[in-house]
């Protein structure tokens, strides 16, 4: 059976981590710009389904749709893919494929398609799975989040509880290339509940590792609140990075709060003073436009951008409401002029990038591709 991956630069390190896994079971996934017999697999975020949903519902094969959008929405999938993954993919789509492959129809947990929809019932160890095979990704070193922010789709696929890949079995992925990059949802989380930072288990890793290190930045991040003398002093000793990239969201507390982020504003104010005590260029996110902020909360936000921008740079998304979180369903509010205005100059004096009166462009570098 010939079993295709359709090439979307979102996706590319799903590629590279459900590869590796069909590779164990004797599947090899070939990259394609169209779907191709027998099967061709899908991952699919929220933004970028609707433009591949004509070539799925028209396409000449098995179709198998996983990713975001996928677990947040099964059933809508379900409407015009054959098969639709719920969750993790690492077992399921090779349980899958070794199912369509010896003429079963495809029933099993996590697996939902327009006639059945048995529920997930496993969860995966990172270990247990190789982060990457021939095609190389980022070393997945983190699943799960103990947070629940308002707009996340993260801990609705993953789950609250945080697991970790082993030192052991990051180290021999990371250390095949020159650069060392990881994906984590709080990679100053690393060995811990996400609530309770174990510095010893990040040092314990970064002293296996023996390539250059990037560790809180690309393609992974940190909680304000885990930017720490602790932690900046071991980026500045084992990593490579001279910036770090962490999520402040909103500059207004009763905003904060209604979003469940678990710190407030004067938590970020602190991480990025302390990153310019300890010499790096902190990074920081900005949600505007979230459907409850009040203009006071909007300037709030701005006031805190501007003063951000001076010591570092910002990324400012407009909300987007995703479905299955809590949010979903929600309308993003409009822009004040400020915003627009302070955003706009920042973005032009390289301060700022971000999407804040896009959001498609968050996910991608041409809407929609
Ligand atoms: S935004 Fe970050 S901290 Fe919040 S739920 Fe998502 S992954 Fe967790």
């Amino acid at each position: 059976m010939e079993v295709n991956w359709r090439q979307i630069h979102a996706a590319r390190n799903s590629y590279a981590a459900l590869s590796a896994a069909c590779g164990q079971e004797g599947f090899s996934l070939r990259p394609v710009d169209q779907p191709a017999p027998d099967v061709t697999c899908y991952s699919l975020n929220s933004l970028n389904e609707p433009y591949y949903r004509d070539e799925i519902a028209g396409a000449d094969c098995i179709t198998i749709v996983g990713g975001p959008h996928a677990t947040a929405c099964p059933r809508e999938v379900a409407e015009y893919a054959d098969y639709v993954i719920v969750g993790e993919g690492e077992f399921t789509l090779p349980r899958l494929l070794t199912q369509l492959e010896s003429g079963g129809n495809g029933k099993i947990p996590g697996v939902a398609t327009a006639y059945f929809s048995p529920p997930v019932t496993s969860t995966v160890r990172l270990d247990a799975y190789p982060a990457f095979s021939e095609k190389q990704g980022y070393v997945e070193i983190t699943r799960g989040c103990p947070f629940a922010c308002g707009y996340c789709q993260t801990p609705q696929i993953f789950g609250h509880c945080m697991r970790h890949r082993s030192i052991d079995a990051i180290a021999r992925y990371a250390n095949r290339y020159e650069h060392a990059r990881f994906v984590s949802p709080n990679a100053f989380a690393y060995g811990s509940d996400g609530i309770h930072p174990r510095w010893e288990k990040i040092e314990a890793l970064f002293k296996q590792l023996r390539n250059q290190i990037f560790f809180g930045t690309f393609p992974s991040e940190v909680r304000p609140e885990f930017v720490c003398a602790e932690s900046l002093s071991l980026v500045n000793r084992y990593c490579t990075n001279t910036k770090l990239h962490f999520g402040v969201q909103s500059g207004s507390d009763p905003v904060l709060e209604r979003l469940h982020r678990g710190h407030t504003a004067d938590a970020g104010i602190r991480a990025v003073e302390l990153c310019n005590e300890y010499s790096i260029t902190p990074v920081v996110d900005f949600i505007v436009g979230f459907p409850f902020e009040t203009d006071e909360d909007q300037l709030a936000t701005v006031d805190l951008i501007e003063w951000v921008a001076r010591y570092g740079k910002v990324h400012v998304h407009r909300f987007m409401p995703l479905p299955g979180t809590p949010l979903a369903g929600t309308t993003a509010r409009s822009l004040l002029p400020e915003t627009e205005k302070i955003c706009g100059k920042l973005a032009v004096s390289g301060k700022l990038t971000g999407s804040w009166n896009d959001p498609a462009i968050r996910f991608f570098k041409t809407p929609f591709k």
